[in-house]
């Protein structure tokens, strides 16, 4: 759904393809969902207009992820239908940017000859200049290794009215094994505090209730700042001053690094009042073996004191996790220390993954470590059935409970109920008859799945 477009000061161009439509495909993190709304401003900007599905587009751009499941088989797999649909049209183009772009550059033209444009995480915003030098002289390549910013005054199109992301930070420090982001995103870099404060701002007049602070690992924001010579905790701060923005009524933030969590911020999160009371702290493992082959810097021990610190700090937390099952080398027993910090743990949701690897990481080297994937399944199985159950007794507790509902959209099945998210992030239908996007009101909850809520009107 098309709802805001906030126009670059500094672009200058005349819109130069007005009647054209455009369809934005997004695989991936909450961070490629961003690119994605720059990357249709940047379009409607450009003249284009947002078409209903990629059979109506005439420009059609892939944001391509590299860290879940199969992605590059994803990847090429798609782009191997999209042939046919290039060419049923002449005039259309197929543009592919994200990590997986970044990561593989001059190797997707190889595989797929009819893309139009590769373009790199680092230049989005040169995505139309280089739709009209494809368009002047062919298939073009440009993929930056060095680190740009991320535009702060950038067009771009939210997909919510009354929710939006904003970037704080871009690229990650940390190494875990696992993971492409480090050599696809590049090293951390931290957005100015006044820049980040401006657009939450400028989101507020334009309609925006609840922002989410997004990056790599947002609770390590601002240590390559270095403002005043200070060893503040920055993200604490960050917090402290968005929360002093006028009309802005809620504060998410994700994802967050485990051992990065300082006792300032937890304290914050409680103390703020439009600091939301969820905590995403990514385990990934229970086992302290496949922690130290992953390098995710903590020990079970060592998060579990952490979790502990967040339960007691933040009244009424809500928790939620990342597990990898069937990380190179896990056995029985190092996944029985997953489930057993899982039960301990009671997290409100688990976002569980398979073990995939992917090219370029050194997980990708431990291959004689791999596990089968009949064990990888059932494990999954068993930690599904684990956390539903926890899930649903954990959802259970809000019932009879008044809550404060940020109302987002009509539900996909019947436009009798509308959806939106509680302070805990857990999403809740409700009766459209009385209430519209953009409300933000008080309700009972009245029944709970493991997966969602039900309330009414107080
Ligand atoms: S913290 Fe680890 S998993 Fe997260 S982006 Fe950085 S390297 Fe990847």
């Amino acid at each position: 759904m098309k709802t805001t477009v906030e126009l670059s000061k500094t672009m200058k161009a005349k819109p130069s393809r007005h009647g054209l439509s455009y369809f934005v495909k997004t695989f991936g993190c909450q961070m490629n969902e961003h690119d994605s709304e720059r990357i249709a401003g940047l379009f409607e900007y450009d003249g284009m207009l947002k078409a209903p599905d990629i059979d109506n587009a005439d420009v059609l751009f892939i944001n391509t992820c590299t860290i879940r499941e199969n992605a590059d088989d994803k990847l090429y797999g798609t782009l191997g239908q999209l042939k046919k649909w290039k060419s049923e049209k002449s005039n259309r183009k197929l543009l592919v940017g994200g990590c997986a772009a970044q990561k593989d550059k001059e190797l997707v033209r190889e595989r797929a000859p009819w893309v139009d444009v590769v373009i790199g995480t680092h230049n989005l915003t040169n995505i139309v200049n280089l739709l009209n030098q494809s368009e002047d002289w062919g298939p073009i390549t440009e993929v930056i290794d060095e680190i740009e910013s991320l535009p702060t005054d950038a067009p771009s199109i939210r997909e919510s009215e009354v929710s939006a992301w904003l970037t704080i930070q871009i690229g990650c420090n940390n190494s875990c094994t696992f993971c492409i982001v480090p050599s696809v995103r590049g090293p951390e870099i931290s957005r100015r505090p006044s820049d980040i404060v401006n657009e939450a701002l400028a989101m507020v007049n334009s309609g925006v209730k609840e922002i989410t602070l997004l990056g790599q690992n947002v609770n390590s924001y601002g240590r390559d700042l270095k403002i005043n010579g200070s060893s503040k905790p920055y993200f604490t701060e960050l917090l402290t001053e968005l929360n002093n923005v006028e009309g802005l009524k809620r504060i998410r933030f994700t994802s967050p690094h485990p051992k990065d969590f300082k006792s300032e911020t937890l304290s914050a999160v409680n103390d703020l009042s439009k600091v939301t009371n969820q905590i995403h702290m990514p385990l990934q493992s229970g086992s302290n073996k496949i922690l130290r082959k992953m390098q995710r810097g903590y020990t079970q021990e060592k998060f579990i004191k952490k979790l502990s610190l967040a339960k007691e700090t933040i009244n009424n937390v809500s928790l939620t996790t990342d597990i990898i099952v069937g990380f190179p080398g896990e056995t029985d027993e190092d996944f029985a220390e997953t489930l057993k910090v899982i039960e301990l743990a009671r997290f409100d949701a688990v976002y569980m993954f398979k073990f995939s690897t992917r090219p370029g990481t050194r997980a990708d080297l431990m291959q004689t470590d791999f596990i089968e994937k009949s064990i990888i399944d059932q494990r999954f199985m068993q930690l599904k059935e684990l956390q539903t159950e926890i899930s649903h007794s954990r959802y259970k507790r809000f019932i009879g409970t008044e809550q404060s509902l940020l109302v987002e959209k009509y539900s996909k099945k019947t436009t009798d109920y509308m959806s939106g998210k509680i302070d805990g992030g857990q999403t809740t239908h409700i009766s459209s008859k009385n209430v519209s996007v953009g409300d933000f009101v008080k309700v009972i909850i009245t029944d709970a799945t493991p997966f969602a809520l039900t309330a009414e009107l107080i």
